[in-house]
């Protein structure tokens, strides 16, 4: 059978959810997974995660990237029923909330309009955002996790630093076409894209040899050599 996970390492999975992967992190019985994939995406998850030996009810937390459709509209089936704290940064988590509105995340002119119309509702329902997560701030996990604010994507786009697994989880910020060439994230659907640059530099100060996307396989192949290419090909 085609399986849902991909090892990363010995406590990091990915799941191939609808729309997007989800990470897990796996260490002892409590779990905490980044994201949770367009709505519809929950029945997905629990098979990754019984491909795992686990259930959805260990999962103690989910922190959202950014509050576009792919990631956070399959939260409120996620945590229902579960313990499940949800973090986000605090500009996402308004969103998410269902507070203000999801902005169009479409950029383009005349299409964007027409089809945010259809993809909006896919937003899922409104979850309560436990922590407003700021950057630096380590997050309560078995093992040390630290988010990482990546600004430009949207606004409150995050990712997470996990030193002892050298593992940076990064969302959407970053692109890996075709697994060979890292690139800033998709400009069609990108806030800020100068912003979104600005913020890989951050990147550069933290320790990793494996970057995990949202939407391409996870990149062990010298990550750092390929981003301090990717910034010098873009900033100049
Ligand atoms: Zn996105």
């Amino acid at each position: 059978m085609f399986r849902k996970t991909i090892r990363i390492t010995e406590s990091v999975y990915q799941i191939r959810a609808i729309g997007a992967r989800v990470t897990v992190l796996a260490q002892g019985a409590e779990l905490m997974l980044v994201d949770a994939g367009l709505l519809g995406s929950s029945h997905a998850i629990a098979q990754g995660l019984a491909e795992l030996g686990r259930s959805p009810s260990q999962i103690q937390q989910v922190v959202i990237t950014h509050a576009h459709p792919d990631h956070s509209g399959g939260l409120a089936e996620l945590v229902a029923g579960t313990d499940a704290a949800v973090a986000a940064h605090g500009q996402e988590a308004d969103i998410i909330e269902g507070i203000v509105p999801a902005p169009n995340p479409l950029r383009w002119k005349v299409v964007g309009p027409v089809s945010w119309s259809v993809l909006s509702r896919l937003m899922g329902n409104p979850v309560p955002v436990v922590h407003r997560v700021e950057d630096g701030e380590p997050l309560t996990c078995q093992t040390d996790v630290r988010v990482v604010h990546l600004p430009g994507h949207t606004p409150g786009s995050i990712g997470l630093h996990l030193p002892q697994e050298r593992v940076v989880i990064v969302g959407d910020a970053l692109q890996y076409k075709l697994g060979r060439k890292l690139y800033p994230p998709a400009p069609g659907v990108t806030q800020h894209a100068d912003e979104a640059l600005r913020s890989l530099v951050k990147l550069l100060d933290i320790d990793f040899d494996t970057i995990c996307f949202s939407h391409f396989p996870a990149m062990r192949n010298q990550p750092r050599k390929a981003l301090e290419k990717l910034l010098k090909r873009h900033m100049n």
